[in-house]
């Protein structure tokens, strides 16, 4: 009884001031032990590799040719197979394991850059996009770290770029806008992941260096067939262009959305219709 007590004591302090109490029901002892196990194999994974980076292209939409590629993480968990991020991230960042995971993804997605810029020369340039959580953000080696990367595999620090998703910057904006300025410092480009889709998202593209802004799939993709959503992609990419700041739509799957996007002045696409990651 006390553990079960102890349990979904956690639970309401977890859910915020509002919840004063909550029952205590099986599902969440379930749960917790799912999340202990997820936790310790997470650990394991880490010290044995199991996690992959995977590449998605980034077409420009005018020649069609590939900018760039987002790099996107995998666990391959030997029992579960390929583990998608939204079934680990979420649990990486609360154990701030996030911290060594983000750590590893940075190195591979560089040293891949590296590689990729070597065995093209003469080539314009290919970068990589990298998502950054909100917890990497508090972590205050973060800017030596990546510097360091950066002159050991010998990349371009232009060639990399930051994906930052708008939720991060709601709670801490006074850090987050010193520290996305020394990795602006380093010539870092940064991109606004997800936009729209948290709130004030328009302060943001004033208040912080932003080179490039993601529109986020939830609006890409119920643009056929439903003409307030095409008028707001509409109104982003024009809003874009005109604070001169680069537009990436995201989630592209059909040859009609590509073309919408290609006709609005979209500057970049990445989705299933040109490749999976
Ligand atoms: P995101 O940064 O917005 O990445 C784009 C997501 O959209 C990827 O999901 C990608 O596979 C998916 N996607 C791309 N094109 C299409 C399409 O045409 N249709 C559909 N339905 N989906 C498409 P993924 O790889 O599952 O990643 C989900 C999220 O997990 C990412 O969203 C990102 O926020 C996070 N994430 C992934 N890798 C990392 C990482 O290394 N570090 C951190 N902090 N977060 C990561
Ligand atoms: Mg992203
Ligand atoms: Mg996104």
């Amino acid at each position: 009884m006390l553990r079960d007590a102890d349990i979904a004591l956690h639970q309401a302090k977890a859910r915020g001031k509002d919840y004063p109490y909550v029952l205590f029901d099986s599902a969440m002892y379930d749960r917790m032990v799912m999340t202990m196990q997820l936790e310790r194999d997470l650990r394991h994974a880490l010290e044995r590799q199991e996690f992959q980076v995977f590449f998605q292209p980034i077409v420009n939409l005018a020649t069609g040719r590939v900018k760039g590629f987002e790099a996107l993480a995998r666990w391959r968990h030997p029992e579960r197979g390929l583990v998608s991020p939204a079934d680990f991230i979420p649990l990486a960042e609360e154990t701030m394991l996030i911290l060594p995971l983000g750590r590893q993804v940075l190195a591979e997605s560089c040293r891949r850059l590296a590689a990729w810029t070597r065995s093209c020369p003469g080539r314009m340039p290919i970068t990589v996009s990298v998502n950054l959580s909100s917890k990497q953000l508090l972590d205050a080696d973060l800017v030596v770290a990546i510097g360091r990367l950066l002159t050991e595999t010998g990349c371009d620090p232009a060639l990399l770029e930051l994906e930052i998703t708008e939720s991060v910057l709601i709670d801490n904006s006074d850090a987050a806008r010193a520290l996305l300025n020394s990795l602006r410092d380093l010539r870092i480009r940064l991109s606004l992941d997800d936009f729209g889709t948290g709130y004030s998202s328009l302060s943001y593209l004033h208040q912080f260096p932003f080179d490039t802004i993601k529109i986020d799939r939830t609006f890409i993709q119920p643009m056929e067939h439903n003409a307030s959503r095409l008028e707001i992609v509409r109104a982003i990419v024009a809003l874009a262009r005109a604070l001169g700041k680069t537009v990436v739509a995201e989630g592209l799957e059909t040859r009609e959305q590509v073309e919408r996007l290609t006709e609005l002045g979209c500057d970049f696409g990445q989705g299933y219709y040109f490749a999976r990651p």
